[in-house]
């Protein structure tokens, strides 16, 4: 069993991860991480583990530092591999090669709404350009969480960014102590923060009446129902997917179901073109249904979708993930991994 540091400043940092991992803006589900590197080690969050848990659940997992820093120089296919510090069965993050990559000893990564909100439209680059103006920032355009990430990082990480926006997937702040880490994720968020419009609330009966017999159930999460209740949110969904993690958790597509006759075939056909029955049906004008058997996450994972669509304005050009990248998530073994340990 592993024992973590007990002194002030991991525990600081743990507290820190659970904070950032509370708040459904910023994290949801197994999603973000946050590392710090001590001794030689970088004490990283474990795959499928959620942040909101770290000071309930061992969350973190040591691995040595120098040696993830020198598996990515030589461009190992998995520079983590036999570098976990421990007795441990957790698995670190995905994302360790990018934390190790940093040179901050704090490195904080969030899925943060408010930043996908510009991140994921046509003109990301340009808008988060004028509102990070002045903080030591870089734009990094979509590549594959994972070791492809981390090669698309390695020049502003030289260069000593601090801030990098992921387009179509969030941001990473760095530091060198936590309190300016957070402080950091507070300014970014401060400077990213769009209001969401207000949406058409569900329409409670006729959603029953869908949802009746059919295996799913109206969202429990209010917000949940915009993406099927706001025209705006419904036709962004129907255009596809905005960032890893939804298709993660979601799958490539949305499907949406107009009348109960074609519920069914709306279903059987779902499954056909993607080998799994949609964790959710949208419902124009009614709300949102969720599979009975979907996992929490998958609420969570629709929430963040709604939250991010209600921070556009209409008619904004939004810019989805490709049918190559959905396809590279949707085959991804670690991924898979961690779905299945967040199941
Ligand atoms: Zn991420």
């Amino acid at each position: 069993m592993l024992a973590l540091p007990q002194d002030s400043e991991f525990r600081g940092f743990v507290a820190l991860s659970a904070r950032l991992g509370a708040d459904p803006l910023l994290v949801q589900a197994a999603g973000g991480n946050t590392s710090i590197k001590r001794d030689g080690a970088l004490w990283i969050k474990a795959s499928g583990k959620e942040l909101r848990a770290a000071q309930a659940d061992t969350i973190f997992v040591p691995v040595d530092l120098a040696g993830v820093r020198a598996g990515i120089e030589r461009d190992e296919a998995d520079p983590t591999a036999g570098r976990v510090q421990g007795d441990t069965a957790l698995r670190p993050s995905i994302e360790t090669t990018l934390h190790a990559l940093l040179p901050q000893r704090v490195v904080l990564h969030l899925h943060s709404v408010n930043a996908l909100a510009w991140e994921v439209r046509s003109d990301g680059e340009a808008r988060v350009a004028e509102r990070l103006a002045g903080l030591p920032w870089a734009w990094v355009p979509y590549h594959r969480p994972g070791l492809p990430l981390t090669r698309a990082v390695r020049a502003p990480a030289a260069a000593g960014v601090a801030v990098l926006a992921l387009a179509n997937h969030g941001i990473v702040v760095g530091a060198d102590d936590c309190i300016a880490g957070e402080a950091l994720v507070r300014e970014v968020e401060r400077r990213l923060a769009v209001a969401a419009r207000p949406a058409p609330p569900p329409a409670a009966p006729r959603l029953a009446g869908f949802a009746n017999g059919s295996g799913y159930r109206p969202a429990a999460d209010p917000v949940v129902h915009a993406l099927a209740t706001d025209a705006a949110c419904l036709a962004w969904a129907r255009q596809g997917v905005l960032y890893p993690d939804h298709v993660v958790f979601l799958g490539g597509e949305a499907c949406v179901v107009d009348d109960l006759a074609a519920l069914s075939g709306a279903v059987a056909a779902h499954r056909a073109r993607n080998g799994a029955e949609p964790a959710a049906l949208l419902v124009p004008g009614a709300g949102v249904l969720v599979a009975a058997r979907a996992p929490a996450a998958a609420e969570e994972m629709l929430r963040c979708q709604a939250e991010v669509l209600l921070r556009l304005p209409a008619g904004t050009a939004i810019r989805c993930l490709s049918a190559a990248a959905v396809g590279e998530l949707l085959n991804w073994d670690a991924e898979k991994f961690r779905q299945r340990l967040a199941h």
